[in-house]
């Protein structure tokens, strides 16, 4: 039976009862009147409470729920706790909305979404940046007419055919996305685009370096095998003059290809991340002295090579880099500089920092070449660096062995009138006088 009946049934009996009574008592009148009262009463009272319900309704909110006692009173005191909750429920709803739209705003990657239609329904910050789309004015817009590209307009015309590969785009200003579409609910798509421009760029400098090392080693390879294939054609014993100049030869060529390899081996162990520094004290005097005896017999006493040591101060970092890094920069002032020219190293303080520096009477070099100089096999002159011996990657291991050491290179230079390669190392790595154990092997 409906709960209502519960209520009603005993109040009918109690009304019918009294003017059941009252009638008794002979006043039929009375008694109608009575029956109609209790009838009419509550009817009254039931419209007004649903009328202050009705206004309620207007503006539901807690404060404002009509006071009641009764069943209205529970009536009310449950719309009271229903809106509550609902606003509670709505409150935390909201703020996991905030959160999640603040986390989709701090992605590192573009987010597009796109309805049906392919129109924009929304996207993040780092969409806007590099799609230079607005979110305020750009709502509701085909994304092909904001992003033109063929590629991407071909990749968005596939249909949920072929998303599962990602296009690769080249965006003005050498930012290079990939870009991935994936479909999601009624034919809607997400749009994911990721700056993979230094990705690219580093597939790139390996597919470069690998194509330099091939060729560095195939010109000495060639010319050996050439002298192989030449000896071991010919009818009878070669003449020992043209084998010995032939040997000869082919030293050089394996030299070179040993230099290179050399050098290779350095700068993968320089960049290799794991190979952390190993810091000992260094005493830069006794280094550099050693380095200028290695550079006078590279010149065959064909420059002045002079060492000015201004400080007794040291290094902290590795005895074997600094002497690669400095013995590189003092090689290549020999072999850059003709015959005759003057080499000065020097070491000195210069405020807090110390500084390693030569300066030679050579060639020079062209501004323009200056900012390139530390990039693995980058010549000024190809011919002339390899006819030193060069490989083209001494400065790459001195920028490689200076960063190790949070040191920086400088570099100045005057065509015809020589350069001068600085190597500036801050306070942190000097140590202001060598102690009795120094390394220095
Ligand atoms: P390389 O083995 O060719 O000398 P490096 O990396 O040591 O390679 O030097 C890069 C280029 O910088 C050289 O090829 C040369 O053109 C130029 N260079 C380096 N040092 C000097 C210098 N002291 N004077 C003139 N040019 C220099």
């Amino acid at each position: 039976m409906p709960r209502f009946w519960l209520r009603i049934i005993p109040q009918l009996l109690f009304a019918g009862g009294v003017a059941l009574l009252i009638w008794a008592a002979d006043d039929a009148v009375a008694a109608l009147a009575f029956l109609v009262a209790c009838l009419l009463i509550p009817y009254v009272r039931m419209n007004q409470k649903l009328d202050l319900v009705d206004e309620w309704l207007d503006s539901p909110g807690v404060e404002n729920v009509p006071e009641g006692n009764g069943v209205w009173g529970g009536v009310y005191s449950r719309l009271r706790r229903m809106v509550r909750e609902f606003r509670e429920e709505r409150h935390n709803i909201e703020s996991q909305f905030q959160d999640l739209q603040e986390a989709i705003a701090a992605l590192p990657d573009a987010i597009v979404i796109l309805d049906a239609g392919d129109h924009i329904e929304s996207c993040n910050p780092m969409a806007e940046e590099y799609f230079g789309l607005d979110k305020n004015r750009d709502i509701g817009q085909q994304i092909s007419y904001l992003i033109r590209q063929p590629q991407f307009v071909g990749y968005l015309s596939e249909q949920a055919t072929n998303f599962e590969h990602p296009c690769v785009l080249k965006l003005a200003g050498e930012r290079i996305l990939s870009i991935q579409l994936i479909p999601y609910s009624e034919r809607k798509k997400l749009l994911l685009a990721r700056d993979i421009t230094r990705l690219e760029n580093v597939e790139r400098m390996r597919r470069d370096f690998v194509a330099n090392v091939s060729h560095e080693l195939r010109t000495p390879l060639t010319v050996v095998s050439g002298f192989l294939e030449t000896i071991s054609d010919m009818d009878g014993a070669p003449d020992p003059a043209m084998l010995k100049r032939s040997l000869m030869l082919m030293t050089g060529q394996a030299d070179r290809m040993k230099r290179l390899i050399e050098d290779l081996l350095t700068l993968s162990r320089l960049e290799n991340a794991e190979n952390v520094l190993v810091e000992e004290d260094v005493n830069v005097k006794l280094l550099l002295k050693q380095i200028q005896q290695d550079a006078l017999s590279l010149s065959a006493s064909n420059h002045v090579i002079e060492l000015d040591i201004d400080t007794e101060a040291g290094l902290r970092g590795s005895a074997d880099e600094l002497r690669s890094g400095f013995g590189n920069l003092v090689s290549n002032a020999v072999r850059y500089t003709p015959k005759g020219g003057k080499i000065s190293i020097t070491w000195k303080m210069e405020g807090k920092n110390a500084v390693f520096s030569v300066k030679d009477s050579g060639i020079g070099i062209e501004p323009e070449h200056i900012p390139r100089l530390t990039e693995r096999f980058y010549r000024v002159d190809k011919s002339r660096s390899r006819g030193t011996g060069g490989t083209g990657l001494g400065l790459a291991i001195v920028k490689h062995v200076l960063n190790r050491h949070h040191g920086r290179l400088e570099v100045t230079s005057q065509i015809g009138k020589g350069s001068v390669f600085r190597a500036i190392f801050p306070a942190s790595m000097v140590i202001a006088e060598i102690p009795e154990t120094a390394a220095f092997r």
